[in-house]
C-alpha cells in the first residue's frame, strides 16, 4: 500500500506518493496562491493528489492514507487547521474538506512536528528512541519524538523548541519575547550577528559582500576569515549551550539538524560535539548523537505520510 503526503507551504502546495520504504516514489505540486478562499485551495490539493496517482498508474485502493502538514497549529484529533496566519486560515475543517473529494483516514500534523517524523521513520533517525530535531532556518522549528511517539502537547502547541529562553533580556524574538534560541540560532540570527559589527571590521571578507547569508558567513569562517569564525563559534557555543539543556531535560539518543544552516555540515556538527558534553549533568554519560538531517525538502511529505504509521 502507498500513502500520500500533501505539503502545504505559502508558496507551494507540494505532494508525494511514499511507499513502504519511507521513499517518494513520485510528486507533484501547484502554487498555494495563498489569498484566495480555502475552499479553492483544497481543490486544488485533490486535484494535485489525483493528479500524481493517475499519472503514475496507482488506484485510490492501493492508498491507505493520507497526510497533511502545515505550518501553524494543526489539531489532528478535531482534524482542524487552529491557525495559520501563512495562509490566513482558521479552525478550518481540512480533514472533513479532503475527506469529501477523496474517502481516505486524513492525518495532519504541523510541519515541523512533521520533518522530524519523517527524519525519525526514514530519515537520520531512524532505529532511534527518543529522537529531538532542530531546525535552524528562518526560525527555528523543533520536533520531538520520545518511545515513538511525536509529542504536541495538550494544545497541539508543544514541541516550540525555537522559543526556549536562552538569555535574560537578551535578543528580540520575532514571538515578541526577547532571548529565545531562535534569536541567536537560527540562520536569520547567525546573519545579523554577521552584519551587526561588520563596519568595524572591514578587513573581513565578508565586508566585501553584497548579499550575507548563512552560507556566506559559514563559508568565510571555513576559509578561516578571523570575523566570521568569530560569529560562527560563538554560534555553536550558543547551540552548544541549548543542546545541552535538551539533554539534561530529555537524554535523547539523537539530535538532528535541519534547515540552512545543518548544511555546513561537520563544520557544524564537529564543535558542536566538541562543546556540548560541557552543558550536560552528566557528560561522562552523555553519547547523543549529533547529526545532519537525511531528508532536506523531502521531509515535508514523507512525515505528512506516514503520520499514518
Ligand atoms: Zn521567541
Amino acid at each position: 500500500m502507498y500513502k500520500i503526503g500533501i505539503d502545504l507551504g505559502g508558496t507551494n502546495i507540494a505532494v508525494g506518493i511514499v511507499n513502504e520504504n519511507c521513499q517518494i516514489i513520485a510528486k507533484d505540486s501547484t502554487p498555494t496562491k495563498a489569498d484566495r478562499p480555502y475552499d479553492e485551495i483544497v481543490n486544488d490539493i485533490c486535484l494535485v493528489v489525483k493528479r500524481v496517482l493517475d499519472n503514475n498508474g496507482i488506484s485510490l485502493d492501493e492508498v491507505s492514507s493520507i497526510g497533511f502538514g502545515s505550518p501553524g497549529i494543526l489539531d489532528n484529533e478535531k482534524g482542524t487547521v487552529t491557525d495559520n496566519s501563512n495562509i490566513h486560515w482558521e479552525n478550518y475543517p481540512i480533514k472533513e474538506k479532503i475527506q469529501k473529494q477523496i474517502n481516505k483516514p486524513v492525518y495532519m500534523g504541523n510541519d515541523a512536528n512533521v520533518a522530524a517524523w519523517a527524519e525519525y521513520l526514514g530519515g537520520a533517525g531512524r532505529g532511534s528512541k527518543n529522537m529531538i530535531m532542530l531546525t535552524l532556518g528562518t526560525g527555528i522549528g523543533g520536533g520531538i519524538i520520545i518511545e515513538g511517539k511525536l509529542i504536541t502537547g495538550s494544545h497541539n502547541i508543544g514541541a516550540e523548541i525555537g522559543h526556549s529562553l536562552l538569555v535574560a533580556d537578551g535578543e528580540q524574538c520575532g514571538c515578541g519575547n526577547k532571548g529565545c534560541i531562535e534569536a541567536y540560532c537560527s540562520a536569520t540570527a547567525l546573519i545579523k550577528f554577521a552584519k551587526r559589527n561588520l563596519k568595524d571590521n572591514p578587513d573581513s571578507s565578508l565586508a566585501k559582500k553584497e548579499h550575507i547569508n548563512a552560507k556566506t558567513v559559514i563559508d568565510a569562517a571555513k576559509a578561516g576569515d578571523r570575523y566570521a569564525s568569530e560569529i560562527f563559534d560563538d554560534y555553536t557555543t550558543n547551540l552548544a549551550r541549548f543542546l545541552g539543556s535538551l539533554i539534561n531535560f530529555l537524554d535523547p539518543d539523537i539530535i538532528v539538524l535541519g534547515g540552512g544552516v545543518a548544511n555546513a555540515g561537520e563544520f557544524l556538527l564537529e564543535p558542536l560535539r566538541k562543546k556540548t558534553p560541557a552543558y550536560t549533568v552528566f557528560p561522562q554519560l552523555t553519547n547523543t548523537n549529533i547529526v545532519k538531517a537525511a531528508l532536506g525538502n523531502d521531509a515535508g511529505i514523507i512525515g505528512a505520510a506516514l503520520l499514518g504509521e
